[in-house]
């Protein structure tokens, strides 16, 4: 654990690299291909037996797939994109890249996903996706999604950043809808420092978005418009360099063995969370619905203010005193200055809103160590004491 001023600090994630991944890494530093190479291609074959999908496109960060499974749905100006305010802002801003509009459906205020019936009510003939966020690890609804995008004839593209490793009716996250994106940064369930990749299991799509992650340009025989020879290849869309590395990917390769050994201890740790705040009056444990297995990237406990003496801000800054790295996951992304200016206001959606003002994030990550998990435990209990009505 670090230690920060030698004093104890427990921050809410961190990544855990063993020597295993420190050689997968230094094997490709030594070989060919430092990217474009076959670390790459090995990944996504591994990405995509592990979640079950036909295929896994690797990619340069979370947010990059995000764009690039928008750029493959056909997002345009003058569209619409129904997602949650409880996310990362790069799962709206992705619309925005694409010149569309995100569209913020209310969450469920039990699981803190988005509610099915929200999504219904914001439907227009402009919408054309919908970007569902497994917060926390917990899958969404996806049998509720699924029939709406059914019946009005939407994309789904499910923010799986938190829920690497998270079942849905026994089904991997990561096969469900027609694409799935995923983050390896430090935080996330496994990393490749920055990272990140697309499931799907539809073919045209994938062709897509391996066009958009190398500019838009093929060198696919079956693809190219003409053949002009050996050397001749074709730009045919406006795409990037969104281009994983060797060295990332064998880093991921190494750390997905790994997954379900780190999904096991935070499910363990979620367990002595659960038992310990369980019975305390003045928080609610997260809830979780019976057909999911959450892949627990983040613990959040909901304050219930009315039974305190003291708002949110007085309780983090005394667990941040006390060494406990806590986080607020998050502030609604139409809060945000740039999305004020364009538009949004205060009372869009308002249990969002309402959990925004009573939730903390507590540590959780499977190098985290036992003594640590009781240190987190009897401290905010003991906070929470002081400031009980
Ligand atoms: C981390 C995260 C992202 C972005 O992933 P990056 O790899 O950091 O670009 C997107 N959505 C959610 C919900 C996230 O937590």
């Amino acid at each position: 654990m670090d230690r920060i001023n030698n004093a104890k600090f427990i921050p809410y994630g961190r990544q855990w690299i063993d020597e295993d991944d420190i050689n997968a890494v230094i094997e490709v530093l030594k070989g060919d291909y430092l990217t474009t190479g076959p670390k790459i291609r090995e990944f996504e074959e591994k990405l995509a037996q592990y979640t079950g999908a036909k295929y896994a496109v690797a990619i340069s960060n979370g947010t990059a797939a995000l764009h690039a499974a928008c750029f493959a749905t056909g997002i345009k100006e003058g569209d619409e994109v129904i997602t949650t305010p409880i996310t990362f802002a790069a799962s709206a801003n992705c619309v925005l890249y694409m010149g569309a509009k995100p569209v913020f459906a209310d969450i469920n205020p039990e699981t803190y996903n988005i509610d099915p019936d929200e999504i219904r009510s914001k439907i227009t003939e402009r919408t054309k996706a919908i970007i569902p966020v497994h917060f926390t690890g917990q899958p969404c609804d996806m049998d509720e999604i699924q029939k709406i995008a059914q019946e009005y004839n939407l994309t789904i593209i499910e923010d799986g950043a938190h829920a690497l490793g998270a079942e849905y009716n026994g089904r991997k996250i990561g096969s469900i809808g027609d694409m799935t994106t995923f983050s390896f940064h430090p935080v996330k369930n496994i990393t490749t420092g920055e990272g990140g990749a697309i499931t799907t299991n539809n073919d045209e799509l994938y062709k897509k978005l391996v066009l958009f992650r190398t500019h838009g340009i093929t060198r696919d025989k079956d693809i190219l418009l003409k053949d002009k020879g050996p050397w001749y290849y074709e730009q045919q869309h406006l795409g990037y360099n969104y281009r994983i590395t060797d060295i990332q990917a064998a880093l991921g390769i190494s750390q997905l063995d790994k997954l379900e050994r780190f999904l096991a201890v935070r499910r363990d740790y979620v367990r002595k969370y659960n038992e310990a705040f369980s019975a305390v009056e003045e928080v609610e444990t997260p809830y979780q619905l019976e057909n999911t297995n959450s892949a627990w990237h983040l613990y959040i406990i909901k304050l219930k203010l009315e039974r305190l003496n003291c708002g949110r801000r007085q309780l983090f800054e005394e667990f941040i005193e006390r060494g406990i790295g806590v986080n607020v996951h998050y502030i609604p992304v139409y809060y945000h200055p740039y999305y004020r200016q364009l538009g949004y206001n205060k009372g869009l959606c308002p249990r969002a809103e309402e959990l925004y003002e009573s939730i903390i994030t507590l540590p959780l990550f499977p190098k985290m160590e036992k003594e640590d998990v009781e240190y987190v435990i009897s401290n905010v209990k003991e906070v929470i004491q002081n400031h009980a009505i």
